[in-house]
């Protein structure tokens, strides 16, 4: 069993944030070499309106195809029960809700407040019992560590949040670095505070690299325990509603973070580095980012799979 899960949210939150629409056979090639390269959740597509969001207008033909991979962790993003009933008819493994502890941001992306955000998951959660209740439910408390609209985000107003997220039905509530403000120490204090107060149903990390504290932020997750994370591959990424957000943590540097300091991710990293051609062939002139993959894996590297089998 890896160790660390890396949850690749590239095919979701990166292919949202760029202007142009991968044509769907692209991204299914692009989801095939990701889980190739032995990527085990991936967020695949988000169930919006085609109107508001044209890139993601094959939200249910890609789940389809995604959920024939074997071993996959099939997720997408749900802002309403109306999204959430159109993911599990197309047959989704687990739904994510992003719920933004900065009110400005909250209805500026899904025109809710976090308070309204609460009733949308609980909502969710029942529909979810009655069709779908092996289907998991995620909460990601967005701008959990600043806003580009707010500013300051209170530390208190993110564990109510995440504590109110989990008395309406989620199973996992994740933080995440929306916008890319967060830094090391607050990412610390915050997760411990996230595990005290909600012990196992405490989620995954999910940070940006706007100022290039991605891959620090993640670490300091890490030594506070958490051993779930959203990385895209590439870098690909931001938030339409929140100006200035660029990009995820690459999943290429943060696999190659864990698997050098022999935490196993299960990745194969060539084979990751490879996924990067479909991405490249289904988004022709949009930039990708990554120093793992400008500069090579390092000489006499080994990643955790040389030393130990893998199922
Ligand atoms: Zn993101």
């Amino acid at each position: 069993m890896p160790q660390v899960l890396i949850s690749e949210v590239g095919p979701r939150d990166g292919l949202q944030s760029v202007k142009a629409t991968m044509p769907t056979e692209h991204k299914l090639r692009w989801i095939d070499a990701l889980h190739a390269a032995g990527l085990r959740e991936i967020e695949v597509a988000s169930f919006v309106p085609a109107r508001l969001l044209p890139q993601m207008a094959d939200a249910a033909e890609v789940v389809r195809h995604a959920i024939t991979l074997p071993g996959l962790v099939v997720m997408a993003l749900v802002p309403n029960r109306k999204g959430a009933q159109a993911a599990l008819d197309a047959g989704v493994h687990k739904l994510t809700m992003p719920v933004s502890a900065s009110p400005a941001h909250s209805l500026a992306n899904v025109r809710k407040t976090p308070t309204e955000m609460v009733e949308e998951v609980r909502a969710i959660s029942e529909l979810r019992r009655e069709l779908a209740p092996q289907v998991r439910l995620e909460a990601g408390i967005s701008t959990a560590f600043g806003c580009t609209l707010q500013g300051l985000v209170a530390e208190d107003d993110v564990i109510r949040l995440a504590v109110q997220c989990v008395e309406a039905g989620a199973d996992d509530v994740g933080l995440s670095d929306t916008v890319g403000y967060a830094n090391p120490a607050q990412v610390r204090r915050l997760f411990r505070r996230l595990r005290a107060e909600i012990g196992v149903h405490a989620g995954a990390a999910h940070m940006h690299n706007t100022r290039g504290l991605g891959i620090a932020n993640c670490l300091a997750a890490f030594d506070e325990g958490v051993r779930t994370f959203d990385a895209s591959l590439g870098g690909l990424g931001g938030c339409p509603y929140a100006p200035g957000a660029s990009g995820n943590v690459v999943t290429e540097d943060l696999v190659f973070m864990f698997e050098a300091m022999g935490v196993s991710t299960g990745i194969d990293l060539d084979k990751l580095l490879a996924a990067r051609a479909p991405l490249a062939a289904g988004l022709p002139g949009e930039p990708v980012y990554g120093m793992t993959a400008e500069a090579g894996l390092p000489k006499g590297f080994a990643p955790t799979t040389s030393t130990q089998q893998q199922a």
